[in-house]
C-alpha cells in the first residue's frame, strides 16, 4: 500500500497574502527534518500539505516522530493514496486501519470531496463505507459524537487519501518567519524552555552563553551545548557563541560594591548579547527570567538590566511558576540535562546579600569605575563560535 503523510497548517491558515511564504518555510523546515529519514516531495493543496516519499521502505513512523516537532503544523497523520474508486476506498478502509477497528468500539467515517466529479457526494461516501465497515467488524458501533476512531476519505484531485484519527503536531508557527533572536541560555531550566517558546512563534534562535573558566568547567560548558542540542529538534539549526566572562566577572569583583555584583554582571551579559545580537542580524533577546524567582528577577532588578541594552527583551516565562516551567522542560526533554549539578557563571563570586531592589543611579555610578567599553570588546574579540544541529 502506498502511504504518504498528511500535514495539516494550523495558525498559517489566517496569515492571508503571507500564507504562502509562511507554508513555504513549514515545508523547508521540515524537509530538513526528514533529510536523514529519505527523500520526500512536498506538495500543497487547500490546508494540507502532503509529504509522499519518493521511494518505499522509509521508515514512517520515525518521519511522523520529527514531523510532531515541527513549528506550524496544528496535526498530522499517515494515509494510504488509492485511486478514485468507491470499492477500492471502501476495502482500503477495512484493510488500512484494521488494527484499530479491531480493537476500538466506536467509530465515525468522515469525508471530503474536493474533485466535484466523483460520483458520490460527502454524506453517501460516509454512509457507504461506514456500512461496509460495520459489515466487516460486527463488534462496531457508529457514535457521531465522540468516536473512538475517526475514519476519514479524502477525495482530492489527484488520489484518494484513507487515514484514521489524526495526532496533535507541535503548533505554533514556522520557525524562521518572524525573524531572529538571540537566546541568553545557561544550564538551567528556564532559558531551554523560553527558547522553545520564542522558536514556536515564528523565531530562529541563536544562542550566547557566558563561560568563566577557571570558575566554570569543560563539563559546564559542555551541559548547555547539549542542551541547545536538545533545542535542535524543535528550532532548527542553532548558532552559539561562548563568551569569556572571567575578566568582566573579576574586574566587577574588584571594581563593585558586593551587594551589586549580580545586577552588573547581568548588564554586561545583556549589553554584550545586544552587540553580537545586532552583529548577527537578530533583532531580540529572550531570556528565561521569571519575576520574583531569584534577587535578579524582581521588576526594580529588570528594570535595571533592561537600560543596559537597546532591543526588545523577550521573557516567555515572565508569568510561569517552575512547575510550570519544569513541565514544558519535560516534553521538549531538556529536563534531565538540566538538572546536572553543574555550576554557572552566575553562581560565581555572588554576593550574601544581593541588592533586590537596586537603584539605576547607584548601579550606575558603580560602573563609572570600570572600563567598560575595553572589557567589552576584549570579551566580544574572543568568542567562541559554534553550529549546532542534530539532522
Ligand atoms: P534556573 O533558574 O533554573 O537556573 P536559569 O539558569 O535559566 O534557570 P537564572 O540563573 O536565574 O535562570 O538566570 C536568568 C536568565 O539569565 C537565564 O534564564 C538566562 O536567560 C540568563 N543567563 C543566566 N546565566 C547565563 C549564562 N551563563 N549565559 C547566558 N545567559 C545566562
Ligand atoms: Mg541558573
Amino acid at each position: 500500500m502506498k502511504e504518504v503523510i498528511l500535514l495539516k497548517n494550523g495558525e498559517i491558515a489566517l496569515k492571508g497574502l503571507n500564507r504562502h511564504a509562511f507554508e513555504d518555510r513549514l515545508i523547508k523546515n521540515a524537509r530538513r527534518k526528514l533529510m536523514s529519514v529519505g527523500s520526500f516531495h512536498f506538495r500543497k493543496a487547500q490546508s494540507t500539505i502532503y509529504v509522499e516519499p519518493d521511494e518505499e521502505g522509509y521508515d514512517l513512523d520515525e518521519a511522523v516522530d520529527r514531523l510532531q516537532k515541527v513549528f506550524g503544523i496544528a496535526a498530522l497523520t499517515r494515509a494510504c493514496v488509492i485511486d478514485k474508486d468507491f470499492e477500492l476506498i471502501k476495502k482500503t478502509a477495512a484493510e488500512y486501519l484494521k488494527d484499530e477497528l479491531e480493537n476500538e468500539a466506536t467509530f465515525k467515517v468522515e469525508a471530503k470531496r474536493s474533485d466535484k466529479s466523483f460520483p458520490l457526494k460527502s454524506p453517501e461516501i460516509c454512509a457507504g463505507v461506514g456500512e461496509y465497515l460495520l459489515e466487516q467488524f460486527p463488534h462496531l458501533e457508529v457514535d457521531v459524537h465522540n468516536p473512538d476512531i475517526v475514519v476519514m476519505v479524502e477525495v482530492r484531485d489527484y488520489a484518494a487519501y484513507v487515514h484514521g484519527s489524526q495526532i496533535k503536531g507541535a503548533g505554533g508557527i514556522p520557525v524562521g518567519t518572524g525573524g531572529k533572536a538571540m537566546l541568553l541560555i545557561s544550564g538551567g531550566i528556564d532559558s531551554p524552555v523560553a527558547g522553545y517558546m520564542m522558536a514556536k512563534r515564528g523565531l530562529e534562535i541563536s544562542a550566547i552563553h557566558f563561560v568563566s573558566p577557571p570558575y566554570t568547567s569543560e563539563r559546564a560548558k559542555q551541559k548547555v551545548i547539549d542542551l541547545a542540542h536538545k533545542m535542535c529538534s524543535y528550532c532548527g539549526r542553532i548558532k552559539m557563541y561562548i563568551v569569556p566572562f572571567t575578566e568582566i566577572q573579576e574586574a566587577i569583583r574588584d571594581q563593585c560594591p558586593e551587594d551589586l555584583f549580580t545586577i552588573i554582571m547581568r548588564r554586561y551579559m545583556m549589553k554584550i548579547a545586544c552587540r553580537v545580537a545586532r552583529q548577527n542580524e537578530c533583532e531580540a533577546l529572550v531570556t528565561g527570567e521569571s519575576v520574583g524567582q531569584v534577587a535578579s528577577q524582581t521588576i526594580q532588578a529588570i528594570a535595571c538590566t533592561d537600560e543596559a541594552c537597546d532591543m526588545p527583551v523577550l521573557r516567555p516565562v515572565i508569568g510561569m511558576d517552575k512547575d510550570e516551567i519544569v513541565i514544558i522542560s519535560r516534553k521538549i526533554d531538556t529536563f534531565e540535562t538540566s538538572i546536572l549539578p553543574y555550576e554557572d557563571c552566575c553562581t560565581v563570586f555572588t554576593p550574601k546579600h544581593p541588592r533586590t531592589k537596586p537603584q539605576l543611579k547607584f548601579v550606575k555610578f558603580a560602573e563609572d569605575e570600570m572600563n567598560a567599553e575595553e572589557l567589552i570588546n576584549r570579551a566580544i574579540e574572543n568568542i567562541e563560535q559554534l553550529n549546532i544541529s542534530n539532522s
